[in-house]
């Protein structure tokens, strides 16, 4: 599968005055790029990371915003970029905290991201492409079909965005107050290694869990990576940011060599027949070679690999799955989560019920394995990804249109060849 390059940035030397749709999105370069830029108008190094500093730790929306940079220079800015181009279109909020925030995009389109309080920990949940083009059966998102990648911009943003909506609404009873302080110093403060004790208060990780497959777009998800992880930029730590992929190995080789993020890698059955129906990308890599890749990934010391499996009931949640899993995973560095199904209008599985989930973590615990079930979160917010998009898609089309179930997978294939 060709990894699709995200639209990047283009500099246009002697375009004073760009339309707001033509104007490059400031939020896709890197430090380096920005100084360049400003070598080329011969600014000072130093002005590129001024103006850093206000997008990825204050989060400036506006260039005006930045009183430290010169006026001329903050309109030079002006002509020549926007600040982002997310429009926040919905924030819906579960009564356990969590937040689903709907972002429009600068073309029309929309993506989803969720925040999610879990104790001492504060949980954004990003969303990498418009639709999915892996076609897995009993996820939401498959459901839209492949529309485009996003852009590092568009990736980094969410979380840009996200950081107010923390501050003000996402904080549990007895969190930190309002501050004056910029959000990042508390981000790298509360929840910080030196600090366990300290409330939640801020984004604490990242998860590259929502609508798409992270690894399909490479460049825009290790480009995001970037931003988030340098120093003159998000400066959150890798150990905190997850991606997690169907399973895209060549992809997964280069990112445990190119980034230090965390990898987590959606199993759901190591059945080769069962994983071929209900994700079609083991028709490209069986679960095999997926096996082997992940035993050979040269792990650093203490990093483990996630093994999300979805539970479904009656399909791959009883006690000889358990077993076949546990012995499939023998010899991996590896922690398991399991997921139980979350269901979505028109889909066809069912929700292992807890009894069997409980059964389930035991017998792979049992075995020896780390197993964690990840709490169904947000439920009364659809808060699944793609689940509020494939939504708002239902009501634009007059309820009528959800494609097919083999309709995405059959792109997915299409595209595997
Ligand atoms: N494409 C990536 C990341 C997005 S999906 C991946 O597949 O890993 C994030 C996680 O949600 C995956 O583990 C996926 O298997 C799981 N998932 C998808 N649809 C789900 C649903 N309806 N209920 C529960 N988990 C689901």
């Amino acid at each position: 599968m060709a990894t699709q390059i995200a639209p990047g940035w283009t500099p246009r030397r002697g375009a004073d005055k760009l339309d707001a749709m033509d104007r490059p999105d400031i939020l896709e370069l890197s430090l380096a790029e920005l100084e360049a830029w400003c070598a080329e108008r011969r600014l000072p190094r130093y002005r590129a990371a001024q103006v850093t500093a206000w997008l990825f730790q204050r989060g400036a929306c506006d260039f005006q915003e930045m009183t430290n940079v010169a006026r001329a220079l903050r309109d030079e800015l002006a002509a020549s970029f926007t600040i982002g181009s997310l429009e926040l279109a919905n924030v819906s909020r579960s009564s356990d905290g969590t937040q689903k925030l709907l972002f429009r995009l600068r073309d029309g389109a929309t993506i989803e991201s969720v925040l999610i309080p879990d104790g001492e920990r504060l949980t954004l949940c990003v969303s990498t492409q418009v639709g999915c083009a892996m076609g897995c059966t009993f996820c939401a998102t498959a459901t839209l079909g492949f529309r485009r990648n996003l852009t590092r911009a568009e990736i980094v943003e969410q979380l840009l965005r996200a950081r107010p909506l923390a501050t003000r609404d996402v904080l549990p009873a007895g969190g930190a107050a309002e501050s004056s302080e910029p959000p990042m110093a508390r981000e790298a403060r509360v929840g910080g290694e030196d600090d366990p004790a300290a409330p939640p208060a801020r984004i604490t990780n990242l998860v590259f869990m929502g609508m798409g497959e992270p690894l399909h777009n490479y460049v825009g998800t290790v480009g995001a990576i970037e931003t988030l992880t340098a120093g003159w930029g998000v400066d959150f730590s890798h150990r905190r940011i997850t991606v997690s992929t169907v399973g895209l190995i060549p992809e997964m080789q280069r990112l445990l060599a190119e980034t230090q993020a965390q990898l987590a890698v959606s199993l759901t059955s190591v059945d080769e027949a069962k994983r071929r129906e209900l994700m079609p990308i083991t028709k490209k890599h069986s679960v095999a070679e997926l096996l082997a890749a992940c035993r050979a990934l040269p792990l650093p010391r203490r990093k483990r690999i996630t093994f999300e499996y979805v539970l479904l009931a009656g399909l791959n949640d009883r006690v000889e799955d358990a077993r076949a899993l546990a012995r499939a995973l023998a010899g991996i560095r590896c922690k398991v989560n399991l997921i139980p199904f979350n269901p979505f209008p028109g889909s066809e599985f069912r929700r292992s019920d807890d009894v069997t989930v409980a059964r389930f973590q035991d017998v792979v615990r049992r075995a020896g394995l780390h197993a964690t079930v990840r709490e169904s979160r947000g439920p009364d917010i659809a808060a699944a990804c793609g689940q509020l998009v494939a939504a708002e898609e239902r009501r634009a089309h007059g309820g009528a249109r959800r494609p097919a179930r083999g309709d995405a997978a059959a792109r997915a294939d299409a595209m595997n060849g």
